[in-house]
C-alpha cells in the first residue's frame, strides 16, 4: 500500500518503507520510521530507506542521537531542489503502516518506445533460458512476453532460486538485439504475500480477457456446424490461453487431406498470435509443432517421442510441458494407451475429430473433445470445416486466406453434406473452380504420403495456398496431381485383373483384393487408398451396393456403398468370437481398417464377410468418405 492510502482515523499513523522506496513514495505532514545515519554540527541525518534520507536540523530537537538510533520523523519539507527536512515526532500511541515502493510499471507491449531506458515490469516468469552466456527469464505479464537477460558469469545461472510460474518484479534497461526487444536486468525480486497476490490477480483477470476468442460470422450458413460453435470457443480459448502462458503446442494430425486442411490453418492462426504475444522471434519455433501420425490413432510410437521431445525441451529450453492438440484423429479408443502415457505428465489433451467417437473410453483423459458425432451429426462435418472456423476464432484476419480451405477438406473426405454446394461455392468466389479444388486434395494426399513422419511446412502451405506462395501454388498443385493419377493408374493396372468378386446373400457385391501381393508395396497409393480406388471404380460400374476389402497378411481395409455397415461394432464383435485373433481396429461406421494377427487372416475374413452379408442395404445409394487407411 502508499502512504497516501492509508487510514488516517484513530491512533497516529508512521510509515516504515521499504528500502525500495524513493522519494515519489513519501509526502510531506506524514510520520516515517527513520535511522540515525550521521551526526554533524546542524543536526543529524536519518535514512528512511536505501535512497531516502534528509536533515533533522538541530533547532528542532533538545536529545542527542548516535548513528543507528531508530527514531520517528515528521516529514516537514521536500524542498524544491529535493532535499527533505523532517522533524523528530513524539507519540505515545502509533499504528506502523507499511510502504512498499509504488513502482511505475511498464507494459511488455509498450517497450518498443523505450529502448535505452530503465524500466520496471511485472509479471510471471514463463520459461528460464541457461545460455552460455546470461540466464533469459521470459517475463509474461499478459500484454506481451519478453525476454530478460540476467548475467552472472558467463553460463552460470542467475537468480537461481527463481522458478517457473513465479511472480517477480524486473528493473532494467530494454534493448534491442537481433530486431528483437529485451531487457537487461539490473535487479530481480520474487514477490511474495500481498504484493504477488495483487499481480496474480491483475494477471488472471488480463489473461481470461485475452484469451477470449474472436466473434466470427460461420463462414457459410450450416446450423449443423454453427451448433458446435461454442465447443470450437471453447478450444479457441483454452489455445490462445495456452499461448498466453507461453506453454507450447503439439499438434498432432492425421496425415491425409483433411487432417492437413484442418491443421494447417490452425498452425497459421496460433502462429500468429504467438509473434503478436512474444518479443523472442524464436518462440514461434518453440511454442507450436505439428507432426501427422501415419496411424488412424495415436499411435505409442508417436507419444513416446512426443513425450520425450517435450521433456528434453523442458530440461534444455527451461520450457513447460505442452498441450497435445488432436486433429483428424483422438476420438477412439484406440488413442487411449497413448493418452493413459501422457496422463502422468501435465499435459492437456484437446480431440477434434470426425472419426466415430468413442466418448467414455475417451473424455476422462482429453480436456475437450470436439466431434460431430457428439452432436447427432457424423462424418460429412469434417475435422478440416471445424478447424477453419476455430482458426478464425483465433486469429480472424486470417479468414482470406481460408475460405477454399473447407471446400478442400470436404472433397478430400468425400463429404456428402448439403453444406458443400456452398463451400465449393465460396471457393469458386475466390478462384478455385472445383476440378482444381480436388487436384489440391490429390496433390495434398499425394505428399502427405511421401513426407511420412515430416510436417512438410513449406511444401504444404504451397499446396493448399495457405501462408504459401501464389504463384507456385498452381503449378505446383498440377505437377503432383498428375503424379499422384498416374500412379494410381500403375497400380490399378496391376491390381484391378486379381480383384475377386462374390455376390452376398443380401444382393451386395463383395470385391477382395489381396494389396500385399497384387499390388506394388511401399509405394502411392497405399493399401488403404488403392483399396478405395478400386472401391470407387466397382461403384461406378455397377451403380449397386459394393462392399471392397483390401487385405494385407494382417490387416484389412474396407470400404462400402450403399450398405449398413458398423465398423467399430463389427470389430468389438470379432474380437470377441474370434479368439486369439487379436482383431482391433475402427474407423468411420461403413469406412475402417482392422487389424489381427497374420496366422488368423482366414477366419478372421471369413467372419467379417459374414457380417458384411447380413447388413443390412440402404434404400438409396449412399456414398462415403476416404476414412482412416491402414498404412505401410
Ligand atoms: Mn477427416
Amino acid at each position: 500500500m502508499t502512504a497516501s492510502d492509508a487510514d488516517t482515523e484513530g491512533d497516529a499513523v508512521v510509515f516504515d518503507l521499504d528500502p525500495a522506496c524513493t522519494v515519489s513514495d513519501v509526502e510531506a505532514g506524514n510520520y516515517y520510521h527513520a535511522t540515525v545515519n550521521g551526526v554533524v554540527d546542524y543536526g543529524v541525518f536519518v535514512d528512511l530507506s536505501d535512497s531516502v534520507s534528509g536533515l533533522l536540523h538541530e533547532s528542532t530537537y533538545d536529545a542527542s542521537y548516535e548513528v543507528g538510533d531508530d527514531l520517528v520523523v515528521e516529514l516537514t519539507e521536500i524542498r524544491e531542489n529535493g532535499d527533505l527536512s523532517f522533524e523528530p515526532a513524539d507519540f505515545d500511541d502509533y499504528e506502523t503502516v507499511e510502504v512498499g515502493h509504488d513502482y511505475d510499471i511498464t507494459d511488455a507491449d509498450d517497450l518498443s518506445g523505450l529502448v535505452g531506458e530503465t524500466v520496471h515490469l511485472e509479471g510471471e516468469v514463463v520459461q528460464i533460458k541457461q545460455t552460455g552466456g546470461p540466464t533469459i527469464f521470459h517475463l509474461s505479464d499478459l500484454t506481451g512476453v519478453i525476454p530478460c537477460a540476467a548475467f552472472e558469469e558467463a553460463g552460470v545461472r542467475a537468480y537461481p532460486a527463481v522458478e517457473i510460474d513465479d511472480v517477480i518484479r524486473v528493473t532494467g534497461l530494454v534493448e534491442e538485439r537481433d530486431n528483437a526487444l529485451q531487457v537487461e536486468v539490473e535487479k530481480l525480486d520474487v514477490l511474495t504475500g500481498e504484493e504477488a497476490e495483487e499481480v496474480e490477480t491483475r494477471l488472471s483477470a488480463a489473461l481470461e480477457e485475452r484469451a477470449e476468442p474472436h466473434d466470427v460470422e460461420p463462414l457459410i450458413e450450416w446450423p449443423a456446424l454453427t451448433q458446435m460453435f461454442p465447443d470450437l470457443e471453447e478450444v479457441a480459448t483454452q489455445l490462445r490461453r495456452t499461448v498466453l502462458q507461453s506453454r507450447p503446442i503439439r499438434v498432432r494430425h492425421h496425415a491425409d487431406g483433411d487432417g492437413m486442411c484442418a491443421s494447417i490453418p490452425v498452425q497459421l492462426a496460433l502462429e500468429r498470435f504467438i509473434e503478436e504475444t512474444h518479443q523472442d522471434p524464436e518462440a514461434k519455433r518453440h511454442l507450436f509443432k505439428r507432426l501427422p501420425s501415419k496411424a488412424p490413432f495415436y499411435e505409442m510410437e508417436d507419444v513416446t517421442r512426443d513425450l520425450n521431445f517435450a521433456l528434453e525441451d523442458q530440461a534444455r529450453h527451461g520450457q513447460k510441458l505442452p498441450l497435445l492438440l488432436m486433429l483428424d484423429n483422438g476420438s477412439t479408443a484406440e488413442d487411449v494407451p497413448a493418452y493413459k502415457n501422457l496422463a502422468h505428465y501435465d499435459i492437456p489433451i484437446i480431440a477434434i475429430d470426425h472419426h466415430h467417437p468413442d466418448p467414455e473410453a475417451v473424455e476422462p483423459f482429453v480436456d475437450a473433445h470436439v466431434n460431430p458425432y457428439l452432436h447427432d451429426e457424423d462424418y460429412r462435418i469434417t475435422t478440416g470445416m471445424m478447424c477453419v472456423e476455430l482458426a478464425r476464432m483465433i486469429w480472424p484476419p486470417i479468414t482470406d486466406e481460408l475460405r477454399h480451405v473447407p471446400a478442400v477438406a470436404g472433397l478430400c473426405d468425400r463429404s456428402k453434406a448439403d453444406a458443400m454446394t456452398d463451400y465449393v461455392e465460396l471457393a469458386e468466389s475466390e478462384g478455385y473452380e472445383e476440378s482444381f479444388l480436388r487436384e489440391i486434395g490429390e496433390a495434398l494426399d499425394y505428399e502427405a504420403h511421401w513426407l511420412k513422419y515430416d510436417d512438410g511446412r513449406s511444401l504444404i502451405n504451397d499446396v493448399l495456398n495457405v501462408g504459401g506462395s501464389d504463384e507456385r501454388h498452381r503449378e505446383l498443385v498440377e505437377f503432383l496431381a498428375d503424379s499422384a493419377e498416374s500412379d494410381v493408374e500403375d497400380q490399378l493396372d496391376a491390381a484391378m485383373p486379381h480383384v475377386e468378386h462374390e455376390r452376398l446373400e443380401s444382393d451386395a457385391h463383395l470385391y477382395r483384393i489381396d494389396v500385399e501381393n497384387h499390388a506394388y508395396r511401399f509405394t502411392y497409393p497405399a493399401p488403404g487408398k488403392t483399396t478405395g480406388e478400386i472401391h470407387d471404380r466397382k461403384v461406378q460400374e455397377t451403380g449397386e451396393p459394393v462392399i471392397t476389402i483390401g487385405y494385407g497378411p494382417d490387416f484389412a481395409v474396407l470400404r462400402s456403398d450403399g450398405v449398413r455397415l458398423d465398423i467399430p461394432e463389427m470389430v468389438t464383435e470379432l474380437n470377441e468370437e474370434i479368439v486369439g485373433g487379436g482383431v482391433s481396429g475402427g474407423g468411420h461406421l461403413v469406412v475402417g481398417s482392422i487389424k489381427f494377427v497374420p496366422g488368423m487372416r482366414e477366419e478372421v475374413l471369413d467372419a467379417l464377410v459374414e457380417k458384411m452379408a447380413d447388413a443390412e442395404l440402404d434404400e438409396a445409394l449412399q456414398s462415403t468418405v476416404v476414412g482412416h487407411e491402414q498404412d505401410d
